[in-house]
């Protein structure tokens, strides 16, 4: 094939696929206001819908309202055709997501499955992933796969899961894992697919840190539309930056490391185990946990200094603790702006947009763009 051949055959991928996305956004849409937005002539824009309306991609849904002259025919993704699983392993629990095409949560479980590292444990997953496929009502056929989000370094190029403190794994292949699923799996790091479901709905084009509070501490960059992986797809394995030298004992065996201070157990520890209550007892002004809420914010708040320092990007706060700290936001960026040499008074630290499993969500919506890009 001649190298001209290849390059149109390039330019009607990328339009083809922008003209899907175009679509899936905007809900409804018409060949003309496809071709006046994404500025190609009406012929290729009718061309284009035409095929993926062959392929079962998008569908006719009545006409447009005119204003005059002939009316415009609506079109639609069809956002059903395929769909994706997320599963997030913690040590305690799993939690399911059905997602489709443009993201939308369909169902959601979080089960109490103590994690073991045998054979049992993903059998066990993988029977109760298709009970939830079952009772979600769909089809097999529909699935594209099934995105793991997991607390682990995750080497993609040699496919195996380095090592997890938090599960107390080392040195495992992801295809010993992917064996107990019937569907194809896509593995990523628990930070890593919280900050990509934060990342696929964001309208903003710069950059970010996600900084996940959960049961283990990590995060991620998103830029470009893309998560940062570094050398050793340890990018932003923040859990681990010293806030005190010398300091607490971290479970990955130094002193000192922020996960030691801002895990999610350091303040659910003072509320029976649970951060929602936590919070519930911070607003009601319990001493205790005034006081756990203000060592805790000092650190954290070292810790998102040092990390817009490197970076100069918004910061969102996501986990657990994330999640359920709402107005209580203000404390920690009190902190952070009495630190800030520059004294940026636009606050850049924010909470994240999504609360429910979003690790799980984040890994199915790997699974989907995967799907998209190849439109
Ligand atoms: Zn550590």
């Amino acid at each position: 094939m001649d190298k001209k051949k290849i390059t149109n055959m390039e330019v009607k991928r990328k339009n083809r696929n922008e003209v899907f996305r175009y679509i899936c956004k905007r809900g409804t849409v018409s060949n003309p206001d496809i071709s006046y937005e994404l500025k190609m002539s009406l012929p290729t824009a009718t061309q284009i819908t035409k095929e993926l309306m062959e392929q079962g991609l998008i569908e006719e849904k009545g006409e447009l309202q005119s204003t005059g002259g002939r009316r415009a025919k609506a079109l639609s993704a069809v956002i059903n055709v395929k769909q994706a699983v997320g599963l997030d392993i913690t040590k305690n629990h799993i939690t399911l997501v059905l997602t489709n095409i443009v993201g939308e949560m369909l169902k959601y479980e979080r089960i109490s499955q103590p994690f073991t590292p045998d054979d049992d444990y993903y059998r066990n997953v993988s029977e109760k992933l298709e009970l939830f496929l079952e009772e979600s009502g769909t089809s097999g056929d529909r699935i594209l796969g099934v995105g793991i989000s997991i607390p682990a370094i995750i080497d993609l190029d040699r496919e195996l899961i380095t090592y997890s403190h938090a599960l107390g794994l080392e040195a495992v292949s992801l295809t010993s894992l992917s064996r107990f699923f019937s569907y194809p799996c896509f593995f990523m790091n628990d930070a890593n697919a919280g900050a990509y479901a934060e990342g696929f709905y964001y309208e903003g084009t710069e950059p970010f840190f996600y900084l996940s509070l959960s049961n283990t501490v990590g995060g991620a960059v998103f830029s470009g539309g893309e998560l940062i992986q570094g050398k050793n797809f340890r990018c932003g394995e923040v859990g681990h930056m010293t806030v005190a030298a010398g300091g607490e004992q971290c479970y990955c065996g130094k002193k000192g490391c922020l996960d030691a201070y801002c895990a999610a157990g350091c303040l659910s520890g003072a509320a029976d185990g649970n951060p929602e209550r936590f919070f519930e007892l911070l607003d009601q002004g319990v001493e205790k946990a005034v006081k756990k809420w203000d060592s805790y914010t000092d650190h954290l708040a070292i810790a998102v200094n040092n990390i817009h320092m490197v970076l100069d990007c918004d910061i969102i706060l996501g986990g657990y603790v994330g999640s359920y700290m709402g107005r209580h936001l203000r404390d920690v960026w009190e902190k952070v702006y009495e630190r800030n040499t520059f004294e940026e008074r636009e606050p850049f630290v924010r909470a994240c947009n999504y609360k429910t499993a979003a690790a799980a969500l984040g890994a199915a919506l790997k699974v989907i763009e995967a799907f998209v890009s190849q439109i």
